[in-house]
């Protein structure tokens, strides 16, 4: 990896930010005064100092997210903000993605990162990773539709989801819910509830395998995954 991206990449500003730090004799490679951006690294096994700190290179970032309602979860959207735009530039440096995908106006856990293939581990179908949202629900929600769920529904476009467990907080004329489940077709929570013809009016999600939201996090907030939460999710 060329020097100046490293350095870039993990918050030591700019290309010419870094050209200014390279001038300036304070960036060293094993030891060695370098000068050009354009030197070629190995940072697993190189040792990069700047003014004699020590740069801990990581290739991969793993970021929770309290999504907020009104972004997009995606890397770029024509019209709207997404989740990657509300993260700060050195985050961005990663190029990281989210791991699949919430609605415009769902809220809550949200995992963003550049390590696909823990993005693969999370989203295989094969894997069955359980997610739990909370809901409030337009209408009564009844035994009936925990049965349902357990058995799985028929939804719009005729798929059959596999079982689902809900759990009534509130069962009122505005209900609210938990619902486990453990696939991830589009709009599923909200289809799964037109089946049983009813709305969903507020949805969030709160865990995604091991992973559950932090509720620290106010809306639109993030902060890097834990030792203990990272090594739990893999
Ligand atoms: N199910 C939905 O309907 N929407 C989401 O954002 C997530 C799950």
């Amino acid at each position: 990896m060329r020097l100046d991206k490293l350095l870039g990449n993990m918050g030591y500003g700019s290309r010419k930010e870094v050209k200014l730090l390279l001038k300036q004799k304070a960036v060293t490679v094993d030891g060695i005064v370098v000068k050009d951006a354009a030197m070629h690294v190995k940072p697993e096994v190189q040792h990069v100092s700047v003014f004699g700190e020590r740069v801990h290179y990581t290739e991969f970032i793993y970021l929770m997210m309290n999504k907020p309602p009104g972004v997009i979860s995606a890397t770029e959207d024509l019209h709207d903000k997404t989740v990657i735009d509300l993260l700060d530039p050195l985050a961005q440096h990663f190029k990281p993605f989210p791991v699949g995908r919430l609605d415009k106006d769902t809220e809550g856990l949200l995992l963003i990162t550049n390590d696909g293939q823990l993005s693969h581990n999370l989203l295989s179908p094969k894997k069955h990773v359980p997610k739990t949202y909370y809901a409030r629900i337009d209408g009564v929600v009844t035994e009936a539709d925990i049965e349902a769920f357990k058995n799985g529904v028929v939804l719009d476009d005729g798929y059959k989801t596999k079982p689902g467990e809900l759990v009534i907080l509130k069962s009122d004329t505005v209900s609210e819910i938990e619902l486990t489940i453990r696939e991830g077709k589009f709009h599923q929570v909200k289809r799964m509830f037109e089946a049983v013809d009813k709305k969903v009016v507020y949805l969030k999600r709160l865990s995604m395998g091991s992973l559950k939201l932090d509720e620290t996090l106010e809306l639109g907030d993030y902060r890097e995954l834990t030792e203990e939460e990272l090594a739990a999710s893999k």
